[in-house]
């Protein structure tokens, strides 16, 4: 009897070999009390009992080893060593295939990281990848034995669940919770702790048409998708709603797509100029996109969309084009613009291949580094950690191009960051500027950022100038120069050249122009 309890040789081995683990050397004294209490034969029986337990519950050490067995050459992520999208595909559709006849079903959950990018630049690629093995080992401990962990593109993670009797939203929303909980304990990397949250959409079968593994898989991908949107930490089920907003945003992709690749978006150009000749100093490229319905809409109807579709840096080629070839323009009509200023944003920015390209671009239309300023958000100055982004803007600054920090004193940047990223200029953001000639507060702020940027040897340029008033307050305050509706509105590259010749008439009827006049 106690022959057929026994586990075959070699699981015998294997266990033996996992019971010399200090995990399971805690038997060892019940199994001594055993020997003295019941004889050799209790003892056998006690450890034949609590050896399944204990191997049940020892924590998986090979990652993707849970769910469905993968064949012995299935590809597997480099990073996680977890088991890949097709698998998971496979294991909900096998389920599916058997749900007559075994009377169980499944569903798929997504895990997405929320802010693995911020993890990137805050801490660095290696503490990174090490959360992800770490979520990875805590989604392999958590799930059961039949479920499939998968590690999808980016940050995220599929749940293929095996078979199980309820698979209902109550269910499937404990189930996720408990995989949020997992993964959101604090982490310790490197002496330092880690608080990684992630957001989980679920699809349950019923919840589609035609459910097949790819399905479910693709629709707990729009319910994480969903959830990412409302997170940190949100749980969302698939639903229909989540399908047409998920279809509408396909479509914006799609038409902004072809509208980058058709000339829908157009560069506009704002002047900008100096207080102390009131001559043009520069001019700023500004995206705008000629919609064939909706007419001229300004960057903030697509760039979020264009941004979080992957496109930001076809959005950045275009622009740049533009702009250079705006420059060569006045150039050979014969007007001085010293500069064009065009902005990156951080997407762009971390382009390994961003200096080249724009080398190469510069030396196409045999223009001088110096005369094309990058604008960077001060935001983006002052949160990145990111090796590529600071590594893109000192080749850029050291290739002559001038550093613009946009939208000043409202991003909280460094002094020291300021430094690192060798900026040039400081680009006073509108809310400091709006009535800066009549409320002495504003006066002040101005005039602290002024001295501040003279004591750092960076120049100053002020934007959102909307009254001669502003104007000729911030020359006085001593501002290097000026941009704004008071000045002009942005326009489209054909009417620059009418716009710079008659403000070449005026600067030659006003001799004195400059610092005290508008
Ligand atoms: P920004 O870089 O701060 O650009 C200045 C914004 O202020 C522009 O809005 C401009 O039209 C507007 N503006 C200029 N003068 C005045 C003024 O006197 N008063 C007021 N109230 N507004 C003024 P716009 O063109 O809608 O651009 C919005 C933002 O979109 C820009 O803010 C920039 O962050 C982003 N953006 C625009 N073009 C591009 C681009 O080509 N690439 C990237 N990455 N971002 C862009
Ligand atoms: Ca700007
Ligand atoms: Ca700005």
């Amino acid at each position: 009897m106690l022959r057929s309890l026994l586990p075959t040789r070699s699981g015998m081995a294997a266990g033996l070999k996992r019971v010399w683990r200090p995990a399971y050397l805690g038997l060892a004294p019940a199994a001594a009390l055993a020997w003295l209490w019941f004889g050799a034969e209790g003892a056998i029986i006690l450890l034949v009992a609590a050896l399944p337990i204990a191997l049940a519950t020892e924590p998986d050490a090979a990652p993707g080893a849970r769910g469905p067995a993968p064949p012995e050459h299935e590809p597997r992520d480099a990073l996680s060593g977890l088991v890949l999208r097709t698998r998971a595909e496979h294991a909900l559709q096998t389920v599916l295939t058997h749900a007559a006849s075994t009377g169980k079903s499944t569903a798929c959950l997504v895990l997405v990281l929320d802010d693995a990018r911020l993890i990137v630049e805050r801490h660095g690629q290696a503490a990174h990848d090490h959360a992800i093995r770490r979520v990875a080992e805590r989604l392999l401990v958590t799930m059961r034995q039949h479920d499939t962990v998968a590690r999808l593109e980016g940050d995220r993670f599929a749940l293929a669940l095996g078979p199980m009797r309820r698979a209902d939203l109550e269910t499937l929303i404990q189930i996720a919770a408990r995989a949020q909980a997992a993964v959101q304990e604090p982490m310790s990397i490197d002496a330092m702790t880690l608080y990684v949250s992630c957001s989980i959409g679920f699809c349950l079968p019923g919840r589609i048409v035609e459910p097949t593994g790819a399905a479910l898989l693709t629709a707990a991908e729009l319910a994480a998708d969903d959830a990412w949107r409302n997170g940190p930490s949100a749980i969302r089920a698939f639903s229909q709603e989540i399908a047409a907003h998920a279809e509408h945003r396909q479509s914006l992709r799609d038409q902004i797509e072809f509208a980058l690749d058709n000339g829908q978006i157009v560069a506009h150009f704002q002047p900008q100029l100096s207080t102390d000749t009131g001559e043009v100093s520069g001019f700023e490229a500004l995206a705008r996109w000629k919609h064939p319905e909706r007419g001229l809409l300004p960057p903030g109807e697509f760039l979020p969309a264009l941004t979080s579709s992957g496109l930001a840096a076809r959005l950045g080629e275009v622009i740049l084009f533009q702009a250079l070839n705006a420059l060569r323009a006045w150039d050979r009509a014969g007007y001085r613009v010293p500069n064009i200023a065009v902005n990156f944003c951080r997407e762009e920015l971390r382009n390994p291949k961003l200096v080249e390209k724009l080398k190469w671009e510069l030396d196409r239309f045999d223009l001088d580094a110096g005369r094309l300023t990058i604008e960077i958000l001060e935001t983006v100055v002052a949160e990145t950690e990111n090796d590529m982004v600071v590594r893109n803007i000192a080749a850029l600054a050291s290739l002559g191009c001038g550093i613009d920090l946009d939208d000043f004193g409202t991003g909280h940047a460094s002094i020291t960051s300021i430094r690192r990223f060798t900026v040039s200029r400081l680009k006073i953001d509108r809310s400091f500027v709006t009535r800066v000639d009549c409320d002495p507060t504003q006066q002040r702020m101005v005039a602290a950022i002024l001295s501040m940027a003279e004591q750092l040897s960076l120049a100053t340029l002020a934007e959102g100038v909307e009254t001669v008033g502003e104007h000729a307050m911030l020359a006085q305050l001593g501002c290097g120069h000026v941009q704004g509706y008071a000045i002009a509105r942005p326009m489209p590259f054909d009417e620059t050249i009418a716009w710079l010749e008659r403000h070449r008439t005026k600067l030659d009827e006003t001799p004195n122009l400059g610092r005290r006049t508008g």
